[in-house]
């Protein structure tokens, strides 16, 4: 089982994220390479790789499994303004040379949003813009996520994502995330079906990487609020039902829930060490917050 959260790049790089992920006792994380709402981006440092590498290697994770998200704020979907959009571009070609140079194969992009364009429009966009970043030949893929379908958002259904691959002249594959799923309409205790129709359309091979989240909202709302594993809508047995399919076993499973607690404000602690632990138990854990704070409190 590849199981991990999303972890921090911070001044130690690689090699914080990948201690931070040790210490939650994750064989596998995700990482942004800057903070996830801007493009500002620092040199890679070739002797924290290093590091790096040493430290993965003595604690089992392993790098191809390992896996960077692009920033949210690139749009390629959007070409109203041909700047921004030729700067999306650009950056996901930096975005992936970064991810070439560490030594990282998976890289999830939100496919974009539409913002007032017809969806036909977006996906062409989307698509025009991954043949020009794509044909200089990275070693780094791109995997697709499937979205809540938020606003505008492109890539909410099975449909939308096979019209991307099909337009995209290069390999990609695809990161399915569960509160995105039910979100966008899908119910996740029928996953089995979905996973059916997506392989029957698009090919099972094709998933990379598979975010674990429960969600705040009820099926088909379009929302994307992210809860804690067993604390939403999605429930613990139906994620578990998913990070347990035999036919997704080499597939990374990455959860992306929210830091939890006392009050509203003050969510400081991430849940990670113990919904890891939830899932390798398969037991719920009814005192998560509970446990998570007094843990760091120590
Ligand atoms: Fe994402
Ligand atoms: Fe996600
Ligand atoms: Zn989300």
């Amino acid at each position: 089982m590849l199981i991990g959260s999303h972890v921090s790049f911070g001044k130690e790089q690689l090699l914080g994220s990948a201690r931070e992920a040790d210490s939650y006792g994750a064989n596998t994380f995700m990482f942004y390479t800057g903070a996830p709402q801007n493009t500002v981006r620092k040199e890679i440092d070739l002797d924290l790789l290093e590091e790096a590498k040493k430290f993965m290697f003595e604690h089992h994770i392993v790098l191809s499994k390992v896996i960077c998200h692009a920033p949210y704020i690139i749009n390629l979907a959007n070409r109203s303004d041909e700047r921004k959009w030729e700067f999306s571009i650009q950056f996901l070609k930096n975005e992936l040379s970064r991810c070439d140079t560490l030594g990282v194969k998976n890289l999830v992009l939100h496919p974009g949003s539409a913002v007032g364009l017809p969806k036909q429009t977006a996906l062409q966009n989307i698509a025009d813009a991954l043949n020009i970043v794509l044909s200089e030949n990275y070693s780094c893929k791109i995997l697709l996520e499937t979205m809540a379908g938020k606003g505008t958002e492109c890539g909410s259904t099975i449909d939308e994502i096979k019209t991307l691959l099909d337009l995209v002249h290069f390999p990609m594959g695809v990161c399915l995330d569960t509160c995105h799923l039910n979100d966008s309409g899908v119910s996740i205790s029928s996953f089995s079906t979905y996973l059916e129709e997506f392989d029957q359309k698009i090919g099972m091979d094709k998933i990379g990487c598979i975010h674990i989240n429960d969600s705040k909202n009820e099926l088909g709302s379009h929302k994307d609020r992210h809860a804690n594993i067993g604390y939403g809508t999605i429930g613990f047995q139906n994620l578990l039902n998913v990070i347990y399919e035999e036919k997704l076993k080499d597939v990374p499973k990455i959860l992306e829930t929210p830091y939890v607690g006392k009050t509203e404000k003050e969510k400081i602690y991430p849940p990670y060490r113990f919904e890891i632990e939830m899932i390798l138990n398969q037991t719920f854990d009814e005192q998560l917050v509970e446990h998570v704070i007094e843990f760091y409190n120590k």
